[in-house]
């Protein structure tokens, strides 16, 4: 592959390879779903798994959120084989506070959706519910220093994008109820 002009991107394999290696790392479309629910079940009571589940893999059918998902996931992986260069090894390995590139990566994908998504990221990052909470426990041996926030913006993410929808849904419900087109204010 040393001539760059035959390099072919091949978009089904990475959407492959992000959920092969979610899985890898133990995490699941239902765990991020229930986080998804954690955010959103306050404003819409309604509000099914289901249709959390459905959003996140919206979420995940996107590019720049399959890119964030690999990037951060071989990043772990080799904190945990110790392959980093010193100082960076240490750095991840042990989760340390003042690093953030985990956190700037992740907001590639919070801002997928639009700035609503800085707010969930936020209050998940804080808080640690669910999948977050198993994988910020440190055992000496498994790194998830990028996982844990990928999952948190993948989260957060697919809740910006219910809460468009569903602001979307409820404007439309309220322009057929008033006549469609003819509201008040057409002239
Ligand atoms: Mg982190």
């Amino acid at each position: 592959m040393s001539d760059p002009s035959v390099y072919r991107l091949n978009s089904k394999e990475v959407a492959r390879a992000t959920e092969e290696w979610l899985a890898k790392r133990g995490v699941t479309k239902g765990q991020i779903g229930q986080l998804v629910m954690l955010l959103q079940k306050d404003y819409f009571p309604e509000l099914t798994l289901d249709e959390c589940i459905v959003n996140v893999e919206s979420v995940l059918s996107k590019r720049e959120v399959q890119n964030a998902i690999l990037t951060g996931i071989q990043l772990d992986m080799l904190a945990e084989e110790g392959k980093l260069l010193p100082p960076l090894q240490n750095m991840i390995f042990n989760d340390e506070g003042l690093y953030g590139c985990d956190e700037v990566l992740a907001l590639s994908i919070v801002n997928v959706y639009g700035s609503i998504g800085f707010t969930n990221f936020g209050y998940i990052d804080k808080f640690k519910p669910g999948v977050l909470k198993k994988l910020n426990e440190r055992n000496g041996k498994d790194v998830h220093t990028f996982l844990d926030d990928i999952v948190g913006a993948i989260a957060a993410a697919a809740s910006s994008r219910i809460a468009h929808r569903k602001q979307a849904e409820r404007e439309a419900m309220e322009e057929a109820l008033s006549g469609g087109d003819s509201g008040p204010d057409t002239p």
